[in-house]
């Protein structure tokens, strides 16, 4: 009896001081979550972006057009001869959602939806909060992996707690970088104005004509408004000032050497 009786009691102390922390934790918890969940429904709601029935460039307005089915022909006038549609610049073909998409970047199954022109800031943010929410849990489970080290009487949980805990911290560690790997190859391509598709096509170029340097490159997804950049929002001036928001035209840099 002797031995047992006070770890008991130290264990329901601890519990306590837990407790006594838990409003902190929980609100951040509370409000990253949020943030995840209103990132995740805009990237899975909005429309990435579609081409207007009927679309052409406007060299084919004026003169003689000389349609091209190769993506990698960007000066020239692009069909989609699947949509039977002009293609605009950086826009593609998604065989899964059967429709060119504005600015794509790629189809992803977790949003259900292609991620282009009009929801690629929300994807990011959603990449970015699910990454921050990820860390805190391994931050708050690291008490729990080291306690799995620990000699037996000096655990405060039970064998079976312990194991769902050092599980539950060694997932979330993998999750959060593996998630810090996607989030690095997605400022990389932030930075430099390109998509994940356009990856191959920037290689084979000599300078990237989309590239208008950093801070620009991240105006174009995240908009000129700083305090906007960590919500899935846009302003109104900027929806209408930047037209790579609306995902038809971008601005492209004069010494460009394709
Ligand atoms: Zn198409
Ligand atoms: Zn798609």
């Amino acid at each position: 009896m002797g031995p047992h009786a006070p770890r008991r009691g130290s264990s329901r102390g601890r519990c306590c001081r837990r407790d006594r922390r838990l409003p902190h934790t929980r609100i951040l918890f509370l409000l990253q979550l949020a943030m995840i969940l209103w990132c995740y429904l805009m990237a899975v709601f909005t429309d990435p972006g579609a081409v207007p029935e009927n679309w052409r460039h406007d060299a084919e307005d004026s003169g003689n057009p000389s349609f091209s089915s190769s993506d990698e022909q960007e000066s020239a006038p692009r069909y989609c001869s699947r949509c039977q549609n002009g293609k605009p610049p950086r826009c593609h073909h998604c065989s899964v959602c059967n429709r060119c998409v504005l600015k794509m970047d790629h189809h992803c199954i977790w949003v259900v939806n292609c991620v282009g022109a009009r929801n690629y800031k929300y994807f990011l943010l959603f990449l970015v909060y699910t990454f921050i929410e990820t860390v805190l849990d391994t931050l708050v489970l690291l008490p729990n992996f080291i306690e799995f080290f620990q000699d037996e009487h000096r655990r405060s949980s039970s064998p079976g707690d312990i194991a769902i805990l050092f599980l539950a911290f060694v997932l979330n560690l993998a999750f959060a970088l593996s998630l810090l790997c996607f989030i690095g190859m997605h400022a990389s391509l932030v930075t430099r104005n390109t998509t994940s598709i356009e990856v191959y096509e920037r290689k084979k170029s000599v300078s990237w004509k989309y590239d208008l340097g950093w801070k620009r490159n991240l105006e174009q997804v995240f908009g000129t408004k700083k305090l906007l950049w960590f919500v899935p929002l846009y302003s109104t001036e900027d929806l209408h000032n930047i037209p790579a928001l609306r995902g038809m035209e971008f601005p492209t840099r004069s010494d460009a050497i394709v």
